[in-house]
């Protein structure tokens, strides 16, 4: 139902709980985050925090861990495939733990591609539609390491995409790639934006306002890759595309 990411400079997980508080005017039954925190060794870990409720309840949960992550995901969710459960509240997550996915919509062939995945050895703990976007996509960073290639989140996606039908606004977090996130849409909004201190994802200007006003609203097919201090856009063959900005001037 509500998407949002950011990084940048900024503690995340004040930005993506605001960010979900301005999009809870669309209804919702659970909310929960993806944070890219550093774990005993240093080495980036992601951290889940999900629940059934009120995206305050959500952020009380986030207020006692206290992270200092400067990258994240957000979701709040409306269930259409599976019931409110905290399971199957959003972020998913691949086998491995190391993406995380939010996702808006319905995927409608997502029957064929899971009972496909679990026949090559991926278990899925939800029930829901969105899971087969967290394990196509490890399945295809695995398999282009396998090949010996190079596959990075975007590129992920991207081929995830390829296999999906049905409407999508997607975010993605991977703590292999810290501070990137990688997104899509078809049939569900997104809008990006870069503020002064981080990039920003919302699947509605609203949750973007108060870091900016010059928005990207992201169209059907397109791609974007974000870090802290860039913004790159890709169609589905990975080709560059030149963003077009639309000044946001009215007020809430
Ligand atoms: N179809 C997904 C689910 O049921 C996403 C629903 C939404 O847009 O919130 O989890």
């Amino acid at each position: 139902c509500g998407i949002v990411g950011y990084t940048g400079e900024q503690r995340a997980a004040e930005i993506l709980v605001s960010g979900l508080k301005r999009l809870e005017y669309r209804g919702y039954d659970s909310a929960g985050v993806a944070l890219e925190t550093a774990d005993d060794q240093g080495t980036c870990a992601l951290d889940i925090v999900k629940r059934v409720g009120k995206v305050a309840g959500l952020e009380s949960e986030l207020a006692g861990k206290d992270s200092d992550a400067t990258c994240g995901i957000g979701h709040t969710r409306w269930a259409t495939h599976g019931r409110p459960t905290r399971e199957n509240a959003h972020p998913h997550v691949s086998c491995s733990g190391r993406v995380a996915v939010v996702h808006n919509g319905i995927i409608e062939n997502y029957a064929d591609l899971r009972s496909r995945l679990i026949q090559s050895g991926h278990v899925f703990v939800s029930e829901t539609d969105t899971e087969v976007l967290a394990h196509l996509i490890e399945e295809a960073l695995d398999t282009s390491a396998e090949a010996g290639t190079t596959c990075d989140l975007m590129e992920a996606l991207r081929i995830a995409c390829g296999q999906i039908a049905g409407a999508y606004g997607i975010a993605v977090v991977s703590a292999d790639e810290p501070g990137v996130i990688a997104v899509a849409r078809k049939d569900s909004p997104i809008v990006i934006g870069r503020g002064t201190q981080g990039s920003y994802v919302a699947s509605d200007v609203i949750a973007l306002i108060d870091a900016t006003r010059d928005v990207v609203v992201l169209e059907d097919g397109q791609f974007a890759r974000l870090t802290p201090t860039e913004i790159t856009y890709t169609n589905a063959a990975g080709e560059a595309l030149e963003p077009v900005v639309t000044h946001i001037d009215w007020d809430i």
